[in-house]
């Protein structure tokens, strides 16, 4: 990368990535739910005519039609500008399953999270946590505890478990 870029190729690649931009938010729009719809049809409607070259940094910023090197400066600032315009779009974004099993679910922020899906399938079953406290009760019982104790002792197992994963 020995050559500079000139200012059409800046505006190719920044008009690219603005595009791509605009299509991923207008996405995740549609993921929200219908009652962001009409947002994401504004977002891929600005983003088809920046495509189109519809909004020309020249009609925008009244620069000579050919531009300069001195455009690239102006060109970020437009794009930053444009960014802004849409931090209101930026609240929740979408998360995937990392084992691609389960549907996308939103976050407020851009940290991953792990899939709720998954976490819920790692959970033992209400069955099996069931069999497994008659099971000890059972133990217990041929051991002399009482019916108190024996309930005493899975509460406080129950209370370790809490503690152990929120
Ligand atoms: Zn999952």
């Amino acid at each position: 990368m020995n050559d500079p870029m000139t200012p059409e190729q800046v505006r190719a690649e920044v008009t690219a990535e603005f595009v791509a931009w605009l299509v991923k938010k207008a996405r995740e729009h549609r993921v929200k739910g219908p009652q962001y719809a009409k947002q994401a049809d504004v977002i891929v409607r600005l983003a088809d005519k920046v495509q189109r070259g519809a909004v020309r940094p020249n009609n925008l910023l009244s620069l000579p039609p050919q531009g300069g090197p001195e455009d690239i400066p102006a060109l970020r600032a437009e794009l930053d500008q444009l960014r802004k315009d849409l931090e209101s779009y930026e609240v929740l974004n979408p998360q995937q399953c990392p084992a691609g099993k389960h549907a996308d679910w939103l976050v407020d922020s851009e940290h991953t999270h792990t899939c709720p899906w998954c976490e819920l399938e790692a959970r033992p079953s209400r069955t099996k946590v069931l069999r497994e406290a008659a099971e000890l009760g059972r133990e217990l019982s041929r051991q002399g505890y009482s019916a108190q104790e024996i309930a005493k002792r899975l509460d406080r197992m129950a209370d370790e478990a809490g503690a152990a994963t929120p």
